[in-house]
């Protein structure tokens, strides 16, 4: 029996946000608005994102032990994470400083903080919480030799789902172990290391050639598609009014990595994740816009 049905293993950032008018240039100072501050970091969202479904989920993650941090904890227990595997300490609490100008571009400076000081020896130290856990999830918010590690402490059984982003090459052993690896186009491109022509068909074809299991390409508005060795399909997102996409790409990876574990074959639990997707941009915010199992079902009607 299995105590998860999700482990996320990766970061926890908080998010200091400020609204200026013009984002300043180099030397210049400008006034902005109040600050806003948001639990985020995309190991965090993706467990917030799958408790909220309704998934038993639990976070492998590393904060500082200072506000920030504690702003984190409470937002996940708030959401019914399980947070034994939050560890304390090391360095201060992961930060994004974004300021975001009328036209909703942003700049953003991250400071890895304690994200940066999860290693592969808290892996290794978490391997009860691997076992217990029937699908694990991972993002490259943390160093690339603890992801690599979590796959080599992986119970047999166990499905690992990764989406590689901040994207970056990587290495075989961890590319064959991804049922599947969950990419946008950027990161579809930096993984396969050169430019991507084709369709995104094509796309997934390369990125099989790597080794992983299956791959998804999320495709915003679009949906996602899906391909293994045998079969590629498209799954749509539902057509709605998008407020912000902040996250959309977590809610949908803890959505799929969730019904993997359910049970549900690969196309049938992305046709999910792009409803839960597609319901996270119709609200404002991370954590903040991942819907509930019930809205799901009210934007996919
Ligand atoms: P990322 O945030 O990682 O770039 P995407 O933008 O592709 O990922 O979004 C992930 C999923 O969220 C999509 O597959 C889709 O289901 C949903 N989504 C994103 N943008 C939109 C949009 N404008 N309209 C509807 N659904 C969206």
């Amino acid at each position: 029996m299995y105590d998860y049905d999700l482990l996320v293993v990766g970061s926890a950032n908080a998010d200091l946000v400020i609204g200026v008018e013009r984002r300043p240039a180099a030397g210049e100072t400008v006034l902005g608005s109040d600050l806003a501050v948001h639990p985020g970091g995309k190991g965090a969202n993706q467990a917030v994102a799958a408790a909220r479904l309704g998934a038993r989920a639990a976070l492998l993650a590393r904060i500082g032990e200072d506000p920030h941090g504690r702003l984190l904890l409470d937002a996940q227990r708030d959401a019914g994470v399980d947070t034994e595997g939050v560890l304390v300490g090391g360095a201060p609490t992961g930060v994004a400083l974004i300021t975001v100008d009328p036209s909703g571009d942003n700049s953003i400076v991250v400071s890895p903080g304690a994200n940066g000081r999860l290693a592969p020896q808290d892996v290794r130290a978490a391997r009860s919480l691997l076992h217990a856990s029937r699908v694990v999830s991972a993002q490259l918010e943390i160093p690339l030799e603890t992801v690599v590690e979590v796959v080599r402490n992986l119970p047999p059984g166990t499905r690992f789902v990764l989406n590689p982003s901040p994207p970056r090459p990587l290495p075989g052993e961890l590319l064959a172990a991804c049922d599947p690896l969950i990419v946008n186009e950027h990161e579809a491109r930096v993984i396969a290391g050169h430019e991507l022509g084709g369709s995104p068909e094509d796309w997934a074809a390369a990125l099989l050639a790597l080794g992983p299991r299956s791959v998804v390409v999320t495709l915003g508005a679009e949906g996602a598609l899906v391909a293994t060795g045998d079969a590629v399909s498209r799954v749509p997102s539902p057509v709605v009014d998008a407020v912000d996409t902040t996250g959309a790409g977590d809610a949908f990876t803890a959505a799929l990595a969730w019904r993997l574990g359910r049970g549900s074959p690969l196309p049938d639990a992305a046709a999910y994740a792009a409803q839960v997707g597609t319901a996270a941009v119709t609200r404002p915010g991370a954590q903040a816009s991942f819907p509930t199992a019930e809205e799901v079902a009210a934007v996919a009607a």
